[in-house]
């Protein structure tokens, strides 16, 4: 009974910050994604697919969290995307204190949407809320099929879930079927995409999600 008030106290600290960020992200009308997944899942690789396919339509800023580097980083700046790298510095999850100072480091009057890049991990990214207005987990095929059921948590908050590396499934003994069951049964509200960011296949059906998903932040703040 000691120590449950002080983890409470922590993250209610963590959830108002999280509401002044999602306060400013509405001022200036910008989606903002909190995109979870293990280390390798690819979700460089689909914010900078996303890019891509949304060129045009809406204009995306990227925030990248890795304990340590700026590769990642780097790799969205050369696609030309608004991007902030935070480092945490050995910490295993962004959190919404995080997100304010980059916040304040991006072109929000600029931007339709945004995507915050987690720190690669599947346990406690789930537990701080940052402000965004969508959580999306990302897996892949070579993670093998039975993700949500070890990390339940992760998945059960989702509003989607994207699974990776399509491409790869003829060499891989990911179940899709058994996997879509799966995750039916523990979260039947969260869209499922099924995509390679390796050769484009599926990536449509996510970025037209992500576009319905923005005109209807907008619906709602200006009714
Ligand atoms: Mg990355
Ligand atoms: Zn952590």
């Amino acid at each position: 009974m000691r120590t449950i008030p002080v983890i409470q106290e922590i993250l209610s600290a963590n959830d108002e910050l999280a509401q002044e960020n999602r306060e400013r992200l509405n001022r200036a009308g910008v989606l903002a994604v909190n995109l979870m997944s293990a280390p390798g899942a690819g979700k460089t690789s689909l914010i900078l697919r996303t890019a891509q396919a949304l060129r045009g339509q809406l204009r995306l800023g990227v925030v990248e969290g890795d304990v340590a580097s700026q590769v990642d980083a780097d790799r969205v700046a050369a696609a030309g995307l608004p991007v902030v790298q935070i480092n945490t510095g050995g910490g295993c999850h962004l959190d919404a204190n995080m997100l304010r100072a980059a916040l304040g480091r991006l072109p929000l009057e600029q931007m339709d949407l945004l995507i915050v890049e987690n720190v690669g991990n599947l346990i406690c990214p789930a537990s701080f809320r940052l402000g965004e207005h969508l959580r999306v987990v990302l897996t892949s095929l070579a993670e093998g099929d039975d993700k949500p059921q070890k990390y339940p948590d992760l998945f059960l908050q989702a509003d989607a879930i994207v699974v990776n590396k399509l491409d790869l499934e003829a060499y891989l003994d990911f179940d899709r079927q058994r996997f879509r069951k799966l995750v039916q049964a523990m979260n039947p509200h969260a869209a499922l995409f099924e995509l390679s960011c390796r050769n484009g296949e599926g990536v449509e059906a996510w970025t037209t999600w992500l576009y319905q998903q923005r005109q209807a932040l907008l619906a709602r703040l200006n009714p």
